[in-house]
């Protein structure tokens, strides 16, 4: 038996200002998220917050697990404007087709970049801000942004999608996170 968790248990009272980008091997990136059960306030601060640190990070997308929040919502704007930055809640790809190659990387493994494949247009359903479902079609590098942030709510990494070349080639900087990580 699992004790039951108050609706939005996750994101009520966290402390915004504390919030930071997590890297690997922090094992809150490979846990399966939770939905969130309501958009309320504090879901709707919690995404502004995190929109903060993608765009002081220079990212293009950022999952709720990597500030160590482990529901399901991530922010992104594909083009890096501020006018394009969306938050997805509860988001589900729900059509991709196509094939696309190119180069990936993630804020949670800072120093790697390596070659994924992924579909080349993908179809989201997700909740907006005020808790209303949209759906919305990418291509090409938001496609990619779809795939790589709802990968990140069922646990599934860069690590986890690079083939053996692209973890031989990054194995130094893979070995340096994980040592930094347990001197921490
Ligand atoms: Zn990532």
């Amino acid at each position: 038996m699992v004790k039951e968790m108050a609706p939005n248990a996750k994101t009520r009272g966290v402390d915004l200002a504390s919030l930071r980008i997590i890297c690997y091997p922090d094992p809150r990136l490979t846990e399966v998220c939770t939905p969130v059960d309501e958009v309320d306030d504090a879901v709707r601060a919690l995404g502004a917050r995190m929109l903060e640190l993608m765009f002081a990070s220079k990212g293009v997308g950022l999952a709720a697990p990597q500030v160590g929040v482990t529901v399901r919502l991530f922010v992104a704007s594909p083009t890096f404007e501020p006018e394009d930055r969306r938050v997805y809640i509860n988001p589900k790809i729900i059509s991709a087709e196509g094939v696309q190659d190119g180069d990936e990387g993630c804020l949670s493994f800072p120093g790697i970049s390596c070659k994924i494949r992924r579909k080349k247009v993908a179809t989201i359903r997700a909740l907006n801000l005020r808790g209303r479902p949209f759906e919305e079609t990418g291509e090409d590098l938001t496609a990619r942004i779809f795939q790589h942030e709802t990968d990140h709510l069922d646990g599934c990494l860069l690590v986890d999608r690079m083939g053996s070349v692209a973890r031989l080639a990054n194995r130094r900087v893979l070995r340096e996170l994980e040592e930094a990580s347990a001197g921490a």
